[in-house]
């Protein structure tokens, strides 16, 4: 009774199967259904035949080699991109707080935070990553961290001109 159920089964049963079609070449024997309802259906007959060629196809692929000089140019270009990243970053993250109104500065204030802990995360991953880097991971954190406090003392500025002028209406006090 269960089997015979089981021998009817639609298009739309008969794709969730594709892959393990596919995939398997036993499958199709021990799933009856499917085999009937591939002998009777030319739509999923033709699917699965196309999936067959192109993965026939993905298998005669060979993924080009590499440049010999991949990696020494992939580490010449994240060494670049750490040194310049700082002074890019605070240089944005500046402009943003300082353009933005003192409503808004409290959600930021907590993404520049988060992000500052990336950054330093960020320095040290890449330094001990390659040990051979020019400037060493010690120099490079006190160079974050000097960054850093600069900008939790501007934010600190920001923050208090925005609240007195924001929350009471007046012009911010005088510094
Ligand atoms: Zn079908």
């Amino acid at each position: 009774m269960k089997d015979r159920m089981e021998l009817k089964t639609d298009c739309k049963t008969c794709r969730t199967h594709l892959a393990d079609l596919l995939l398997d070449e036993s499958y199709v024997a021990k799933h009856p259904a499917l085999a009937v309802h591939l002998e009777g259906c030319a739509a999923c007959r033709t699917e699965l035949a196309e999936l067959q060629a192109t993965f026939a196809m993905l298998d005669d692929w060979a993924a080009p080699e590499p440049s010999p000089y991949f990696d020494s140019k992939m580490h010449v270009l994240l060494r670049e991109a750490e040194a310049a990243k700082p002074e890019g970053f605070w240089e944005r993250t500046r402009s943003f707080l300082l353009f933005s109104t003192g409503r808004r500065l409290r959600p930021v204030m907590a993404g520049v935070l988060a992000l500052t802990l990336l950054a330093g995360g960020g320095g040290t991953f890449l330094g001990v990553y390659h040990p051979s880097t020019a400037v060493s991971p010690t120099v490079n954190d006190l160079k974050i961290l000097d960054n850093n406090a600069q900008a939790l003392q501007q934010m600190d500025q920001l923050l208090d001109d925005g609240s007195s002028s924001n929350d009471d209406g007046s012009a911010p006090p005088a510094t």
